[in-house]
This record gives structure tokens, sequence and C-alpha cells, in this order.
């Protein structure tokens, strides 16, 4: 854990969530991007965690965000979809769940369920609908390109309701059609915490 976060607080996180889970919180949703090599080995133990706890676990699959041209650890989930579905006895998902791009397989009562995010294997661009905004009110288009808007000179300069919809407008047309991470994998050099998962 040390390694990946640059800190050894698996304690005090473990307690968080479950101080979340006794104040009542639901769901609850854990996120592990699954890197070969690095954590693989402990993909299954974190599934059982969070079954036993009743938490969603989203597996997700490593981008190349930040990209220095070294080896991100990228896993396809797909195998590993196969050996939990097995291993848990894992069904499809009944509801949709999230609205997000994760595909969710579920546990036989219903309490837990594991969710898919696979951007590399099995990009999900042509339904995206995700922006986000940085703190600094930069618009991110896309993960996966450079596309963005500054919102704050607009903020700043006191723009009217109208003018900021327009400019919302503006920005959405700037969405690109999909990530090239395969292709140009060296291409963004932000890392994945300067915008926002
Ligand atoms: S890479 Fe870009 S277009 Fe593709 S899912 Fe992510 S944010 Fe959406």
């Amino acid at each position: 854990m040390e390694k990946i976060t640059g800190r050894d607080s698996l304690n005090q996180i473990l307690d968080g969530i479950m101080a979340g889970k006794a104040a009542g919180f639901d769901p609850i949703k854990i996120n592990m991007v699954a890197m070969r090599g690095i954590n693989d080995g402990e993909i299954d133990a974190m599934a059982e965690f969070c079954i036993e706890h009743g938490f969603i676990l989203r597996l997700i699959e490593a981008m190349p965000m930040g990209a220095t041209g070294q080896d991100t650890g990228f896993l396809d989930l797909g195998p590993i979809r196969t050996r939990l579905t097995q291993k848990f006895g894992l069904k499809p998902q009944a509801a949709e769940l999230g609205g997000g791009p994760a595909r969710y397989l579920s546990t036989e009562d219903g309490r837990a369920s594991i969710g898919f995010i696979t951007p590399m294997s099995q990009h999900f661009c042509a339904t995206c609908n995700r922006v986000r905004l940085s703190v600094d009110g930069t618009l991110y288009l896309c993960l996966g390109q450079e596309e963005k808007f500054e919102f704050r000179p607009l903020l700043r300069d006191g723009a009217s309701d109208a003018e900021l919809e327009a400019a919302i407008r503006t920005a959405i047309e700037l969405k690109p059609q999909k990530h090239e991470f395969r292709e140009q994998p060296t291409k963004i050099v932000r890392f994945m915490s300067q915008t926002g998962g």
C-alpha cells in the first residue's frame, strides 16, 4: 500500500470505511486499479473483503495517465472477471447501477457487487457522458485527450448565466471521440489526480 499511495495508512483507511458503514453510508464503493505485478495478487482478497461487508468493488484497468513511457501495469480484466464470476458465483446485475462505465456483477444474495471498468481492453468512449471540472476552473473534456476549456476568466469577469451556458455548450462541442491510450501511450502527461477520476 505504501508503495502505491506514498503513505502507510491502511489501518486508518479501513477504520474510516468501517466508520462509514456504521454510520449507515450505503452503498460504499471501493475503487481498485488492478496493476499487473503490483497488486494483482490482492484482487481476490479485495473481492472477499467487499463481499463480506456488502460493499461495491470497482476494478479498473490502469491507463497511461501522466505517461512517461514506463509500463503502467495494464491488466486485461476479462480473464479476472471470468475467474471471480466462478469463484464467487456472481450473476449479472439485475438493475443498472451507477449510470457510469462500470459493468456490474453481483453476489447471489445481491448484497455485494463487483464492477469492471475496462477503458483499455473494451473502451466505452462511444457512450461517454463525462467531463471533469478541476478546482482551478478548467473543464477537461476527456481523460485521454488534451481538449479543455478555461472557465476561470469568465467567472472572474462576472459572466452572466447566459454567457456561462453558451460557454458550456461551446466546451461540450470540444469533447473528443475517444482516447488513444493504446495508439499513443505517452500522449497524456496529466496525472489522474490532476483531472479527477
Ligand atoms: S477516454 Fe475520454 S471519451 Fe473515453 S470514456 Fe474516458 S473520458 Fe470518455
